[in-house]
């Protein structure tokens, strides 16, 4: 299991945005319209137009500062792709795997009904996927392959100013990762990769993943125990 992966430190991101931007401009997908909310978020979600957004948290500190957790959210390219696995069953050719990169890969060219679409989209732990109305098909993350396979990094990795955001051969994003995961718990104690093991992008959180967003983690991979 080689492939490609991601590693996000969020200990390091500003949410200045402009991985967020760099990703719909090679994308090519347009602006998306939005309204002031009460949060810094912008816009609130993902959408077919928006495959990387950058999540803002906040929570008030002991002293009454402001604690804010910043995830830039993006498809994960699961190691267990459950949206491949329901893809599969509903609408066979939408959902593919990269051999080369191991990158889950939606096929814009396959139709499916809304119907399906829901199903795939409840499949995923991530909350992920998005209907794309112009293409009648799914629409999410592509891992940048066709920069990746032209020995590119992919736009969002580019554009960041602060190391946070990482691409490479599995291995080394792993080593990468545990690494700057002990350096940073011994300031944060709770410190975590969330997911590593079942993912290919891999985010090291300072806290508790629900401090970031509801689907930050999930423990949809964990195995339940057996009854006695
Ligand atoms: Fe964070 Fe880097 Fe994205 Fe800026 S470009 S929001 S620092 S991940
Ligand atoms: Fe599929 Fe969701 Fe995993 Fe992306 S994060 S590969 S959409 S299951
Ligand atoms: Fe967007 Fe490419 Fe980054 Fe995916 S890898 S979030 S498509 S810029």
């Amino acid at each position: 299991m080689a492939g490609k992966s991601f590693f996000i430190d969020t200990t390091k991101c500003t949410a200045c945005r402009a991985c967020q931007v760099a990703c719909k401009q090679w994308n090519q997908n347009p602006a998306t319209k939005t309204v002031q909310s009460g949060t810094y978020q912008n816009p609130p979600d993902l959408s077919d137009a928006t495959f990387k957004v950058v999540r803002f948290a906040e929570e008030e500190g002991v002293a009454g500062d402001q604690n804010w957790y910043f995830f830039p959210d993006q498809c994960r390219h699961c190691i267990y792709p459950l949206c491949k696995f329901k893809a599969d069953q509903k609408v066979p050719g939408a959902v593919t795997l990269n051999s080369e990169t191991r990158a889950i890969v939606f096929n814009p060219k396959v139709k499916m009904s809304r119907a399906d679409f829901e199903e795939i989209r409840e499949a995923c732990p991530y909350d992920i996927p998005r209907y794309d109305e112009k293409t009648g098909g799914m629409s999410k993350c592509t891992m940048c392959l066709d920069r990746v396979e032209n020995g590119m990094q992919p736009a969002c990795v580019q554009a960041c100013p602060t190391g946070t955001m990482n691409f490479g051969d599995r291995q080394p994003m792993l080593d990468m990762a545990h690494a700057r995961e002990k350096e940073v718990k011994q300031v944060h104690p709770k410190a975590n990769l969330a997911n590593s093991h079942f993912v290919r992008v891999i985010f090291l959180l300072k806290d508790d993943p629900k401090k970031y967003h509801q689907f930050a983690a999930t423990d949809r991979f964990t195995p339940k125990r057996r009854k006695p």
